[in-house]
């Protein structure tokens, strides 16, 4: 093999006794000014440190192209790895290495580049295509799973026409009692909702819709006459009431055995005991979303945000009988971020549009956003959470609107069967 002329302004390598001694007209790096073995220098290609330190111009220089091609192939295509064929071209040094490689071992070297390359693409595309199959599996999209509350508040609603009807084949016709005081075109709305949803499920539905003057005691002698009512299996207090009608005094009128809105302190107490027997709607209709999207619940860190006596604490009592970790986060947590960082689950139930931001969401943690909030210049209503941002790092999470409400209604629905089957079945 033809040697190539050196420079003699640069630092070269002498044979010496087996070694390389590098010597130059030049000053020479004290890294260089060491004797080199073969055998040492062999093992110094393949580390980026040896090539960073003297630079891979120096390298070169410093053995030669022959003393490369003596390192074989191998290390040569490890060399060429290191510091990349592009930059060798750009150098100049491709003919050189045509000339001292061979045309014949470069191509198979560039070949071998390629297989490799190619191989990693097949297995890539692999790997892309299995996470695909699963995530067509899970009903996913390619970022976390979008949870469907709508197409499962649907089989939820479903499940209870069913239970409904059983019961009806029995003679027993499940009747929930909605009272409705005021004209606020909200809670009209979503006694319109319920009502139909009701019917839907073959749930008879008692409406009272009483005007905005009436008396606590008027409000009070109505709920507890439907108490009594052997036909009314559930009773729903349209909240909020209006100012001037006390919220606790008029639940406190519900038979414990009705209060399908699990919102009295007995209904409380059972679930904090261990032992629910009616759990508030949306926690509820919260804890079945996770178990639709497959969350683990038993040993997870669960987050909840909120302490109401509606949301909050209800799911906070829910997670921790599931047997998860549970923190419940309020108003005057200290570091709500480092909460949300730490959780495998996390429940929004705060009301302020998006102040869980996405980048608190853990990588595969499992968000349920409850809140619902009204944003100006936002067509639809806006949840706790940053949705856009928290997706892509959740393994699954609740739209809003489209999520947890649905939910809410069917948990209703649920409650009112169970409690015809439980005090007539
Ligand atoms: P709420 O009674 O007002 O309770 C809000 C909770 O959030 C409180 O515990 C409060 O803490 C906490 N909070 C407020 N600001 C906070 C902050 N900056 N950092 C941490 N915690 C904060 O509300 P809610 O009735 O539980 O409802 C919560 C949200 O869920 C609302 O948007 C509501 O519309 C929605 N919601 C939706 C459904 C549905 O069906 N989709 C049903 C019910 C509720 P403090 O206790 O310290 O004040």
């Amino acid at each position: 093999m033809r040697r190539l002329p050196r420079a003699p302004h640069l630092p070269h390598r002498v044979p010496a006794q087996g070694r390389w001694l590098v010597q130059g007209p030049v000053r020479v790096p004290e890294a260089e000014q060491r004797r080199v073995e073969v055998g040492q220098l062999d093992a110094c290609v393949g580390r980026v440190g040896l090539v960073g330190e003297l630079g891979v111009e120096r390298l070169v220089r410093f053995v030669g192209f022959g003393g490369l091609v003596r390192l074989g192939l191998v290390r040569l295509g490890r060399l060429v790895g290191l510091v990349g064929l592009v930059r060798l071209v750009r150098l100049g040094w491709f003919v050189r290495l045509v000339r001292l490689v061979g045309l014949v071992r470069l191509v198979r070297l560039v070949l071998l580049g390629l297989v490799v390359v190619v191989g990693g693409l097949v297995v890539g595309g692999i790997v892309v295509l299995a996470r695909l199959v699963d995530v067509r599996r899970e009903g996913c999209m390619s970022l976390g799973q979008i949870i469907d509350g709508k197409a499962v508040a649907a089989r939820v609603r479903a499940e209870v026409a069913t239970a409904a009807a059983a019961l009806r084949g029995r003679g027993i016709a499940p009747t929930l009692a909605v009272v409705l005081v005021g004209d606020d075109q909200a809670s009209a709305s979503y006694v319109r909702s319920k009502t139909k949803a009701a019917r839907e499920a073959h749930v008879d539905v008692r409406d009272h819709k009483l005007p905005a003057t009436t008396t606590q005691a008027e409000l009070i002698a109505l709920v507890a006459e439907l108490s009594r009512d052997p036909i009314v299996d559930g009773i729903l207090v349209q909240l909020p009431l209006p100012r001037g009608l006390d919220e606790e005094a008029v639940l406190a009128a519900i038979d414990p055995a009705k209060d399908v809105d699990g919102l009295l302190p007995t209904s409380l107490g059972q679930l904090a005991q261990g032992k629910p027997t009616f759990i508030p709607c949306t926690p509820k209709g919260c804890l079945r979303l996770l178990r639709e999207a497959n969350t683990p619940i038993e040993g997870a860190r669960a987050v909840v945000l909120g302490r109401s006596k509606l949301v909050g604490k209800p799911m906070a009592l829910l997670l921790a009988n599931a047997n998860a970790t549970v923190t419940m986060c309020h108003s005057r947590t200290r570091d709500l971020a480092g909460e949300v960082r730490r959780a495998d689950i996390v429940i929004a139930a705060i009301g302020k549009p998006e102040l869980v931001r996405g980048d608190w969401i853990a990588e595969g943690a499992t968000v349920i956003d409850v809140g619902t909030n009204r944003v100006e210049g936002r067509a639809h209503l806006v949840g706790d959470v940053e949705f856009a941002a928290a997706v892509a790092r959740a393994r699954a999470i609740t739209p809003v609107p489209g999520g947890v409400g649905p939910m809410t209604i069917a948990g209703l629905l649920e409650n009112t069967v169970e409690a015809a089957a439980r005090r007539r079945g």
